[in-house]
This record gives structure tokens, sequence and C-alpha cells, in this order.
């Protein structure tokens, strides 16, 4: 349990502050808290194992709801509020919560919910006052132990129906741990909650490493690009963690463009390929930036980077951290050499236990304690790894592997383009053709030849895409990355 521990430690350190009330609650605060909500949560019955959820913008319930079940050994489930009805329904039959705490926010949106399971409603801040008297709140005894289940979080559903990736204590500790170790994150650390906290890396990325370090969280809602930069300056934050997507729309902000961050250490980007003009962005500021990779099963972090080493590996997401081993295989299970195309494996304490009620998608991820990512990865002769894509992504045209990403960084350079997603569509004769997705800044306009002609520049012929498709904007997923799959369902015609 170690928000006791450090409420037993730095009792008076200010660790969560709420930006838009101006609440402030410090480690002794939070645990309080925690033991309030555990109580509350046996009192309906909440058993070790049981699942508690959450519907809920960036709130203190998080952190709340976490440090209960760390507790109690109930299974915290943040849920994606961006979920249709359908999803949602499915996402609920799927995890079975004993509670679901909804934030006031969301009451009406997902009325329907108080139907079928027991709703703690979250009115503000202070909900927690209203569910016991203080003095019957008690630490609840648990015997766990740290391959317990502590949170199952769902993963993004770019590929498929989400999955509910269970992480034990120990992969949440040693997903913090190993974070602090390798990123060298200090108490000073100040960082906001940009990303929805339901997801991996709204939670585990930087939020539960920052505060483990006894820095502080401040928490923020909804993103806006030109707030988010506001909300930096403001709390001198050092550190923070966007989706490229978000860094797509921030660049293009004035408050980003004439502010100089004097706190921010460092600007860390995930959970999708980065685009290198983003990069080029940060760098003409003089501002430090690194790419990240992780997924949900997996930390979410796996490699750290050196911010000025990164100028010189661009793309790179660097080398494996302190705590976990990397192999790259082939088809054959055999590792591959300097600089060749793999499946990227990872192994570690950081590592998911199972997917909820899925054994054999666990089967086929996990074997032999080595996490299967279904990403292809390379690895340089200065052991720097670089992500080429998802395996599924990629597009085999008349027996050729072509690696979107590639393609995708190429095209992104061209001054113009706004946004660029590159997919394989089925092809009578190729099997698959490449074709590209571009939409273009205010103002600016390519047409097919001058798109092929920029790319011929760089790229082998097949590799091309043999069509262009410009549309105003890419689709999204709920958790803000470039839809592919619909593209592909909605385009898969084109060369029939
Ligand atoms: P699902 O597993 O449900 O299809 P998802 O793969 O998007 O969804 P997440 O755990 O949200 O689930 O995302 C992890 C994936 O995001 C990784 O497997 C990888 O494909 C992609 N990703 C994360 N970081 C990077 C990065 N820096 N570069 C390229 N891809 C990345």
């Amino acid at each position: 349990d170690w928000i006791n521990s450090r409420a037993r430690l730095f009792p008076h350190d200010e660790a969560i502050v709420d930006a838009e009330l101006n609440d402030s609650w410090s480690f002794q605060q939070l645990n309080e808290r925690a033991i309030l909500i555990a109580t509350f949560f046996r009192e309906k019955g909440v058993k070790k194992g049981d699942r508690v959820a959450l519907l809920s913008p960036n709130h203190i319930s998080y952190f709340d709801f976490l440090f209960a079940c760390i507790k109690i050994g109930a299974i915290f489930v943040p849920l994606n509020w961006r979920l249709s009805k359908d999803e949602m329904d499915y996402v609920l039959s799927d995890a079975n919560p004993k509670i679901i705490g909804i934030h006031q926010y969301f009451n009406k949106k997902f009325s329907w919910i108080e139907e079928d399971y027991y709703v703690l409603n979250i009115e503000d801040n202070h909900y927690v006052n209203d569910l016991i008297n203080i003095s019957q709140a008690f630490i609840p005894e648990e015997s766990l132990n740290e391959s317990d289940p502590l949170a199952m979080i769902y993963t993004g559903g770019t590929t498929g129906k989400p999955k509910g990736a269970v992480l034990s204590h120990r992969s949440i500790l040693w997903n913090a741990l190993n974070t602090i170790v390798s990123w060298n994150l200090t108490d000073e650390e100040a960082t906001i909650t940009t990303l929805p906290m339901f997801h991996t890396g709204g939670l585990n990325a930087l939020i539960v490493p920052v505060l483990l370090a006894g820095g502080k969280v401040i928490v923020t809602d909804d993103f806006e690009p030109k707030k988010a930069v506001e909300d930096l300056i403001k709390h001198k934050c050092t550190i923070v963690l966007f989706v490229p997507t978000m860094y797509h729309m921030i660049i293009k902000t004035d408050a980003f463009r004439t502010s100089n961050f004097p706190h921010m250490k460092v600007f860390l980007s995930g959970g999708a390929p980065c685009p290198l003009n983003i990069y080029d962005a940060f760098e003409q500021k003089g501002l430090l930036f690194k790419e990240g990779y992780g997924l949900t099963e997996a930390g979410p972090n796996n490699f750290y980077i050196d911010p000025e080493e990164a100028k010189h590996k661009r793309g790179s997401v660097g080398k494996p951290m302190v705590f976990n081993d990397i192999k790259i295989i082939n088809d054959n299970g055999q590792e591959v050499d300097i600089n060749e195309v793999g499946e990227l494996c990872l192994r570690g304490n950081h590592s998911f236990e199972f997917y909820w009620n899925k054994e054999e998608e666990t089967k086929k991820t996990k074997i032999d304690g080595w996490l299967h990512t279904g990403d292809l990865a390379r690895k340089d002769k200065d052991g720097f790894v670089y992500i080429v894509g998802r395996k599924k992504e990629m597009i085999i045209s008349g027996g050729e592997n072509i690696y979107p990403l590639e393609i995708e960084h190429w095209l992104s350079s061209l001054e113009g383009i706004n946004e660029v997603a590159v997919v394989g569509i089925p092809h009578d004769k190729w099997g698959e053709a490449v074709a590209a997705f571009v939409s273009f800044n205010k103002g600016k306009q390519f047409n097919e030849q001058e798109l092929q002609e920029y790319c011929s520049r760089k790229l082998s012929s097949y590799k091309i895409p043999k069509k262009f498709f410009v549309i105003d904007e890419l689709p999204k997923t709920h958790v803000g990355k470039i839809d592919k799959k619909s593209l592909v369902q909605q385009y898969s015609n084109t060369f029939a």
C-alpha cells in the first residue's frame, strides 16, 4: 500500500491539485480519502477480486478509486466515456462491476446504467465525506499477493473490440518504479492530466509514476490546445505527455509559438507514431522532446531515450528501460539481425497478467513470459529501437512488405501536409495496393501527381501510393488515434 507509505513519510506534501476548482490534497489527505472509499466499498459488499468501475472526466475520484482498490484488493476499472451505448454495454457485461461511480457530468448520458448496476453518484470533489462517517472508517485488512489484479484497463480498440488488460499490483508498481528510475523523475516533478485517465496513457504512463516519486499532479479536464499550453506554464509543470494528435493541435497555437516554457524539462509523446514535423516544432524552439512507446498490456512505458540523443536518433523510442527486456523476432521466433524488422516482444514485472474473459487471446499474446506486442520494430547498431508499425497494418503489395509509417513520415515532412495515413487496400493484381489519405493545412493544396513526385524523391516505386485521397479531417478512434480500420473499410472497393 504505497499511498499509505507516502502519507506516512511525507504527510503534508501537496499531491493533487484540482486546477478548475482550486482544491488541493496532500498525500495524507489522499490516503484518508482512499480509506473512506475502501470502507464504503466494503460496506456495499465489495470483496477482493470484485470490480469497481468509474465513469468520470479527469477528477480526484480516479485516485480515490485506485488507492481504495490497493487497500482492499478490488479491481479498478476506469471506463471510456466516449463509448457508444452498445460499446459500453459490451464493456460492462464483460467487466460486470459491483459498483460504478458516475460523475455528475455524465449522469444524464449514462442514466440507463442505473437500471442494471449499483451506481455511486459523484457530485463534487468532496463526495467521499458523505459516504461514511469518518469515525467508522477503517483500514481493511486484506492479504494480497503482488500478482493479484489491481486494475483492468481496456485497450484502445484500434484493431478490434477493446480487451480488458488485467494489471496486477506488481505491474502498476513496477511500471512506476521503472519509469522513475529510468526517466530520473523526482519529487520536483509537476504535471497535468491532459490525456483521459481511463486510458493507460492518462493514468499509468506518467501520473502514477509522478505521484510515487512524490511529485504533484494537476487535474485538468478536457483537452483544449491553448488552455493546455497555458496550464503547463501556470502550474510550473516540468514534464508532460500528449498523444501526437494533441501535439498536432498544440504546435499551431499562438500560445505555443510565444511561450518558452521555463520549467519544462521534457515533452513526451506516445500512444501512436509521432510525425517528424512535431519533432521539428520543438527543436526550433530549443525544447526537449521525446517519443515513447507503450501499450496497455505492458506498463505502458518500455523505453527511454535521452532527449539530447533523441535529436540524433530521430523517430527512435530509445533503449529498453532499466527493469525490462526486449527482443525482436522473425516469424520463426528467432531474434533478427541489426536493422532487420521483426515483431517486438517485451518482458518485465510491468507486464499485464491476462486479458479478462479472453483466455485464448492471452495465450497467443503472452508466451513464456514474453508479451508479443503485434508491433514491428528494428534496432540499430547502437541499440536504439525504432517502431516500424503494427504487424496488422503492414501492407503486402506484389509480394513486397511495406511499412506505412515510413511513407507517413516522409509525406508528413512535406510542408503543407496536415495529417496523413497510409493503408493497404485490396487490389486484384497486387494483393494490396498502397493508398494514402491526406489533409492539407489551410491555403495549401497538392494534386496526386505532385504528391507522387514528392514520394519518388525518397521512396522505392512499390512504396509510392497508387492513390491519394484528400479529406478534410482523418477519422479518429475513441482515444484519438487515426482510425485506419474505418478508412480501409470505407475505401475497400477502390481498386475492385
Ligand atoms: P487494441 O489493442 O484494442 O487494438 P491499441 O493497440 O490502440 O488498441 P493501446 O494499448 O491503446 O491499444 O495502444 C498501444 C499501441 O499503440 C501499440 O501496440 C502500438 O501499436 C501503438 N503505439 C504506441 N506508442 C507508439 C509509438 N511511439 N510509435 C508507434 N506506435 C505506437
